[in-house]
């Protein structure tokens, strides 16, 4: 039976733990809790918010629409064969469970995906990415609710519309459906994705030629606990913006002036530059402002020292874009939802 609140303070549901209230706020654990919530915000004229983990959201205002924080579990395997399974997450259940639950399995390709914070119904709002594989690489559907009739739409990988950190549901679709579940097409045999080089690096240390899907999770997860600020020791939404994208004719011109420059080219005319390089360079790493600050362990997360508010976050933020538009002519872009 769906229960709404009034007034409820949304820090505590965010990674950030920064955020005003919510006017009205339910949590839903099946289906039948989101059809009545898309009913009662259709009578009271209210439009809906769809909370997840709260690990990619900056809150900075009192929101007046009905927030529903997700909380539909499950997972199964839909289909299988010699050669590979489909496997199915309802939308609430935390994403490290899911890759955790393939892992188990003995199922490929979510291992470089392991420990990513949030939930697997917004893994596809920002086509989550790490170590050089990316939701679209394994994804095969997601279910998805029309949050003003209610009615199901089935999303194909072409429909999504994935990019870089980014897909249809941040643009076009941006607020109209509830991901309710996600499939993902995994592999019965070990095709590992080791390009990323901290990853074959660390297996090399260890002196591991033919690594196993443990092996893998476990030299992630030190890499991560080495390289990214705990958010439940010091709160923080991951990466706050996007590592920039420039042509051929931009990265000369900055190599000229930035020899030491990192970069990746994507294509001849499409080369990406990491957004920590250049905040970093910016002078901007472990600097606080108030409350807040750019971590000393990766200057592209935004850490909250304790009690920040928004405003103060909002002003590092533009703080940071500005140095880096003037140092290196170059705009940076929030990956964070800045709601
Ligand atoms: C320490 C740390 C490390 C991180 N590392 C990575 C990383 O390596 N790669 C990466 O890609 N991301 C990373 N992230 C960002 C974050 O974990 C992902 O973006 C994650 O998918 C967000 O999930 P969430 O459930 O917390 O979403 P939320 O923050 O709750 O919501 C994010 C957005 O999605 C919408 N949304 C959420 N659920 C649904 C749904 N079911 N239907 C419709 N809309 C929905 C929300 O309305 C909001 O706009 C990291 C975050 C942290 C804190």
């Amino acid at each position: 039976m769906l229960k709404i609140e009034k007034n409820v303070a949304l820090a505590s549901y965010t990674t950030l733990k920064i955020g005003s209230l919510a006017e009205f706020f339910a949590v839903i654990k099946n289906r039948e809790d989101l059809l009545a919530a898309i009913e009662w915000a259709k009578a009271h004229k209210k439009t809906i918010m769809v909370l997840g983990g709260g690990s990619n959201i900056l809150v900075t205002k009192k929101i007046g629409d009905l927030v529903l924080k997700n909380e539909i579990k499950g997972m199964e395997i839909l289909e299988s064969n010699d050669e590979f399974a489909l496997v199915e997450g309802k939308s609430g259940e935390p994403w490290v469970k899911f890759v955790n639950f393939a892992v188990a399995k003995n199922l490929y390709g979510l291992e470089n995906l392991f420990l990513i914070y949030g939930t697997v119904g917004a893994a596809p709002i920002q086509n989550i990415g790490a170590y050089g594989v990316e939701l679209k690489d394994v994804f095969y559907h997601l279910k998805a609710i029309d949050l003003k009739t209610g009615h199901e739409k089935i999303f194909a990988l072409k429909d999504c519309h994935f990019g870089y950190r980014d897909s249809i549901f941040k643009h076009k679709l941006k607020g109209k459906y509830f991901i309710y579940s996600v499939t993902v097409k995994l592999q019965r045999q070990a095709e590992f994705n080791l390009s990323y080089g901290s990853i074959s690096e660390e297996l090399l240390k260890k002196g591991i030629s033919e690594p196993s899907l443990n092996d893998i999770i476990k030299v992630i997860q030190e890499i991560r606990n080495a390289k990214l600020p705990n958010p439940g020791v010091l709160p923080n939404a991951g990466s706050f913006f996007k590592n920039v994208e420039v042509n051929a004719a931009k990265l000369k011109s900055l190599l000229k002036k930035n020899p030491t420059m990192p970069y990746f080219p994507l294509t001849r005319n499409k080369i990406r530059i990491p957004a920590g390089w250049l905040i970093e360079s910016a002078g901007f790493k472990g600097k606080k402002l108030g409350l807040v600050g750019m971590s000393d362990k990766q200057a592209l997360i935004l850490v909250n020292h304790g009690g920040a508010s928004a405003k103060q976050a909002l002003a590092l933020v533009k703080k940071v874009k500005v140095a880096v538009k003037k140092k290196f002519a170059l705009d940076l872009e929030e990956e964070v939802n800045v709601i």
